[in-house]
C-alpha cells in the first residue's frame, strides 16, 4: 500500500470521528452560556435570553498545499479533500448546486448587472446565510480600506465597492463558495471576476493583474481567483471589491472587517437601506444625530417666529405692546433703530 493510500485508508476509518469533531470555520465572539460558571440554565420561558446577534467568523487559513485526493462521504453532495500537507476539508460537490436556480436565473457571463429589479420590488430586508458547516469563508484580501476608496458617492460618480491597496501580484481569494459568473476585461474594472455564491450574494474583484478563473468555474472559499493589480480605471495597485445582492451594491464592510479579516456575521440581515449608495458602514452617526438636533432646533425656531405687517398709524411702541414684547427686542430682531421710520406694508419680525 502506497503511503498516500495508507493515509487515505486511515482517514476513511477516522471519518465518522472527524465528522463529529470537524469545525471548518472558527467562531469568535460566540459566547457559550455554559462556559460561564455563574450561568444557570433557564427553567422558565421568561428566563430565556435572546440569541447572540453577532457571530463573527475568522477567515479560513488558506492552504498553499495542493489537493492529493478526494474521498466520498455518506452524502452524494459532500466530499472530503485531502491536501499534501495532511490537512483536509469538506467540500460540497457541484451536484449540490446543480438544481439551484441561483446559478441559472439572471445568469449572464458578459453583463455585470443582469438583474433588472426595480427599487420598489426589493424586499425591506433579506436574511442571508454566509457560512454554515459546509460553506467556508475566506477574506478576499486582508488590509486597510483606502480612506478615499470607501463605498458611496465619490467625485460625482458612484463608488459601488471599497478599495484595498496592495502590491501587484498578491493572491486574491474567493470569499465564499460559488460559481464564476463573469471573468473578463472591462474599461472601468480592468480585469474583473464576479462570483455568485450559493446564497445569491455576488462578489466583484476588480483591477486584477491576472485572472485565474473563467466564467462557469466552481470555486470554494479561499481559492485563488486572481492576482491583485492596477488594470482599468486605477491609479495604483488595489483590489476594488464589491458585494451585491439582487444587482444592488452595498458596503462590503457590513460583512467583513478587512483589517482583521473577520467575517462579522454568520447570518447577515441585509436591510434595504444598505443598498442605497449613501449607506456607508463607517457613517458617523454622532454627526448625523447632531445635525438632526440642529435641524430640529432650527425648525422649532422657524415655527416660533411671528410677523407683523405695518399698518397706518402703527408705531414701534404700539406693535411691541400688542405682541407682548419690547421696542428693543423688535429692533434687535429686525436690525433697526427705535428712531427708524416705519413704512406701511413693512414686514417686521416681532418674535
Ligand atoms: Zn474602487
Amino acid at each position: 500500500m502506497s503511503p498516500l493510500k495508507c493515509f487515505t485508508a486511515m482517514v476513511s476509518a477516522l471519518l465518522p470521528l472527524m465528522a463529529a469533531a470537524q469545525k471548518p470555520v472558527e467562531v469568535v465572539d460566540e459566547k457559550i452560556p455554559s462556559a460561564n460558571p455563574s450561568f444557570k440554565f433557564p427553567t422558565t420561558e421568561n428566563e430565556l435570553v435572546p440569541r447572540m446577534p453577532r457571530q463573527a467568523v475568522k477567515p479560513l487559513v488558506v492552504t498553499e498545499s495542493d489537493p492529493v485526493d478526494t474521498l466520498d462521504t455518506m452524502s452524494d453532495f459532500v466530499k472530503v479533500v485531502l491536501y499534501g500537507n495532511g490537512t483536509w476539508k469538506y467540500i460540497k460537490t457541484e451536484d449540490f448546486a446543480w438544481d439551484n436556480e441561483i446559478f441559472t436565473k439572471n445568469w449572464d457571463n458578459r453583463n455585470v448587472d443582469p438583474y433588472k429589479i426595480s427599487w420598489d420590488k426589493l424586499p425591506s430586508y433579506s436574511a442571508i446565510w454566509l457560512v454554515d458547516s459546509l460553506s467556508n469563508y475566506a477574506c478576499p484580501y486582508q488590509g486597510r480600506v483606502n480612506p478615499r476608496g470607501k463605498f458611496g458617492p465619490r467625485r460625482g460618480r458612484r463608488h459601488q465597492g471599497i478599495d484595498l491597496p496592495l502590491s501587484t501580484g498578491t493572491p486574491i481569494y474567493a470569499t465564499f463558495n460559488g460559481k464564476v459568473r463573469v471573468s473578463t476585461t472591462m474599461r472601468g474594472y480592468g480585469n474583473v471576476v464576479v462570483i455568485r455564491h450559493e446564497n445569491g450574494l455576488e462578489t466583484f474583484y476588480g483591477h486584477l493583474s491576472k485572472r485565474k478563473v473563467e466564467a462557469g468555474d466552481w470555486v470554494n472559499a479561499g481559492d485563488v481567483i486572481g492576482l491583485g493589480g492596477s488594470t482599468g480605471r486605477s491609479t495604483g495597485p488595489h483590489l476594488h471589491f464589491e458585494t451585491r445582492y439582487n444587482g444592488y451594491a452595498f458596503d462590503p464592510q457590513w460583512l467583513i472587517d478587512f483589517e482583521t479579516g473577520v467575517l462579522r456575521h454568520r447570518m447577515f440581515v441585509l436591510k434595504k437601506k444598505y443598498l442605497s449608495q449613501f449607506s456607508n458602514y463607517e457613517q458617523n452617526f454622532d454627526d448625523e444625530l447632531k445635525s438632526a438636533e440642529e435641524d430640529a432646533a432650527e425648525e422649532a425656531a422657524l415655527k416660533a417666529m411671528r410677523w407683523h405687517i405695518v399698518k397706518s398709524g402703527d408705531t414701534l411702541g404700539k406693535i411691541a405692546r400688542n405682541n407682548g414684547t419690547t421696542v428693543g427686542a423688535i429692533c434687535r430682531l429686525n436690525g433697526i433703530k427705535s428712531t427708524s421710520t416705519l413704512r406701511i406694508g413693512q414686514k417686521l419680525r416681532v418674535r
